[in-house]
């Protein structure tokens, strides 16, 4: 009697049984050994260094210039803490002396909306490596409501396509890290659950373990099976908004130059205290030593001013302008502005504090009407005035647009 050799089913209990030379197999068979393979040759695709194009720090920049407006300081510390972070990865285990470079797991600090997550996604471009966002605001310890720190790794395999070794080379950005900054200076008088214990699970990955992921997430499927993960060489970027740090920061300016006779004052830039920040102002905000130690990389940007939000408008590669005339363009439409209407945009983010992120927001309700009439009608040409800005936006409440 015909039956596959590997469950032994017979004929009639398969759909399929196909017949080799000394034996049969039955459809259900195929189809396990062929998820088994699967699973196992990813595992193996080795990650080829040789194919990430190791720019250097000054082609890292210049590629950050195309998107990115400004924040001069935070890209070239990035630009650098990338270079070597992947130099690193190339050595391998190939060296022949002792000496051991670091990983540079990086802190951004810099208010909402300044492009720090920007930052971190155009560096992840740029390599062709895995990039995952987390928020550190869901994060707690394990056994509390929210999700457990292993979490962050499952957005990285998920972007891998469960890829391992990529993942283990991929990009990490933690953002909202400064919510996670231990509450008051007094250490645990009451159970911290979302602040430092938190820090003391994330600790634990930015320095490099083997840590089982549940390849789902969360706790919800507790069958699933683990997947070992060596953060030995992800790279963490981590950006926080840190408010009220700049009276910390002054506040140790200001008894350094006590220390140093009165001079220094003059030369402080009062309107940007966050450019002199220092480990020690994050310790005082309430991040642990050992989180500081493991970010080795501290840099910070810049509030957005009037000149940098009209460039952000239409200059980079992805400006919301340009997208804007792609969309219209793909209906074979050209879309163009006058040139006032720009500065009334940028004028509008301004007064309502909207940031960047307001930009987007007030471009669509200028241009929303002609999104939803022009793709019927048969004009081939549409020019944006001030006057038609103006009018759009007036029909709407700005205040609604308030970004968080
Ligand atoms: P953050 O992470 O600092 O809160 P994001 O990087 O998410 O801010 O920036 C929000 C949006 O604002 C981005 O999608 C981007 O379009 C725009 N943006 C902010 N800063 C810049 C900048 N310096 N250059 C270009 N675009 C920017």
């Amino acid at each position: 009697m015909e039956k596959c050799s590997f469950c032994g089913r017979e004929k009639k209990e398969v759909n399929l049984l196909i017949a080799g030379i000394s034996g049969h197999i039955c459809d259900s068979c195929i189809t396990q050994a062929h998820e088994i393979i699967d699973e196992e040759l990813k595992g193996t695709s080795d990650f080829d260094m040789s194919k990430l194009k190791l720019l250097k720090p000054k082609e890292i920049k210049a590629f950050l210039d195309q998107y990115v407006v400004g924040q001069d300081d935070a890209k070239r510390y990035l630009s650098v803490a990338v270079y070597n972070h992947y130099k690193r990865l190339g050595q391998g285990k190939n060296t022949k002396d002792d000496v051991e470079i670091e990983k540079s797991n990086i802190i951004l600090v810099g208010e909402t909306g300044t492009g720090k997550t920007l930052l971190a996604r155009t560096i992840a471009k740029m390599l062709h490596v895995p990039f995952s966002i987390v928020d550190a605001t869901v994060l707690t310890e394990a056994g509390y409501v929210g999700e457990d720190i292993e979490s962050i790794l499952t957005r990285l395999l998920q972007a891998a396509d469960y890829d391992v070794n990529a993942a283990q080379r991929g990009i990490v950005f933690i953002d909202e890290i400064d919510k996670i900054a231990r509450k008051g200076d007094n250490p645990s008088i009451t159970r911290d659950v979302s602040g430092e214990g938190v820090q003391q699970g994330l600790l634990k990955l930015l320095e490099g373990s083997i840590v089982n992921v549940p390849p789902q997430g969360g706790r919800k499927h507790p069958e699933q099976k683990m997947i070992a993960v060596d953060t030995k060489n992800i790279l963490f970027i981590c950006g926080g908004a840190f408010d009220g740090i700049d009276k910390k920061i002054s506040q140790r300016l200001n008894t350094q130059i006590i220390g140093y006779g009165g001079d220094t004052r003059d030369r402080i830039d009062k309107n940007n205290i966050l450019q002199y920040i220092a480990p020690q102002d994050l310790k005082s905000f309430g991040l642990i030593p050992e989180i500081i130690g493991r970010l080795p990389v501290l840099t910070y940007l810049n509030p957005l001013d009037r000149e940098t939000l009209r460039k952000i408008l239409t200059e980079p590669k992805n400006a919301i302008i340009k997208q804007y005339i792609k969309l219209f363009k793909l209906d074979h439409i050209k879309l163009s502005f006058d040139e006032a209407c720009f500065e009334f945009i940028v004028d509008k983010a301004v007064e309502f504090k909207l940031g960047a992120r307001g930009l987007r927001s007030i471009c669509e309700v200028i241009i929303n009407d002609a999104m939803f009439e022009m793709p019927s009608e048969e004009t081939k040409e549409f020019n944006v005035t001030l006057e038609y800005a103006q009018e759009k936006l007036s029909k709407s409440n700005l205040k609604r647009l308030k970004v968080a």
